[in-house]
């Protein structure tokens, strides 16, 4: 049984509730970034979000999305890409040449990569630090402790183009007091990006300053087992 999905119109109604949120907590909503996560899904789901003039997509796995983005690049212009998971230093190379902005540098080795990547290719994509605000010890990001040291690392030693944080609340937490962490750390650091919210708590988030906002489920459905 195939589930019947209308991403286009999904799109189009978030974006709807994403402006009224905004514009409710006196926000200006042009400040709030819908990354559309595409994960697992195929061109089939992806393609009329892209005919709907949307251009900005989230993946989390670096070979899925070399597979899948090259060829939808050719077919769109301006496409922007978000890695949202994790990355391997052997990955690092291909990941710059994939995507377009690093929404998850969790840790001095991965940053140390990415910046001689950068300096090879002569091209410094702009980053995120993902910060493991529920400290779970599965979980990649740097603790909320270390965060004010990491990005004195990041933009001191390695000249990392910082945008903001990203957090992945716990799934079992408020997840309002992580991004109000969150929200507070990027603060006291000078960051303006938060990247923060996903399908079940995106208002949540925005009303704490989301200014991206990673909603796979609510735009594509159910994501098939990959
Ligand atoms: C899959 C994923 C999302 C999207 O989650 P949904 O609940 O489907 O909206 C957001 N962020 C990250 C890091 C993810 O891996």
């Amino acid at each position: 049984m195939t589930e019947h999905v209308d991403p286009a119109r999904n799109l189009s109604s978030i974006k709807d509730e994403i402006a009224e949120i905004a514009t409710g907590c006196d926000r200006d909503p042009a400040d709030v970034h819908l990354v559309a996560v595409s994960k697992v899904h195929s061109e089939d789901r992806i393609v009329p979000v892209l005919d709907a003039g949307h251009r900005l997509f989230g993946e989390n796995r670096i070979q899925e999305a070399e597979g899948k983005w090259p060829a939808l690049r050719e077919r769109y212009d301006d496409i922007h890409l978000h890695l949202i998971g994790p990355l391997q230093s052997n990955k690092v190379k291909n990941a710059v040449a994939t995507f377009d902005v690093i929404e998850t540098v969790d840790r001095p080795k991965i940053a140390k990569a990415l910046a001689n990547e950068f300096d090879r290719v002569d091209k410094r994509l702009p980053c995120f630090i993902q910060v493991n605000t529920g400290e779970e010890s599965q979980k990649a990001g740097i603790l909320p402790m270390d965060v004010d040291a990491f990005v004195k690392t990041c933009v001191d030693d390695y000249a990392l183009n910082i945008l903001g944080l990203m957090c992945i609340p716990p799934v079992d937490e408020e997840p309002a007091l992580h991004f109000a962490l969150l929200a507070e750390m990027a603060k006291r650091n000078g960051l303006a990006a938060k990247s923060m919210g996903m399908s079940a708590d995106y208002g949540t988030a925005i009303t704490l300053g989301a200014t991206h906002v990673r909603v796979g489920t609510a735009i594509f459905g159910t994501r098939p087992k990959p």
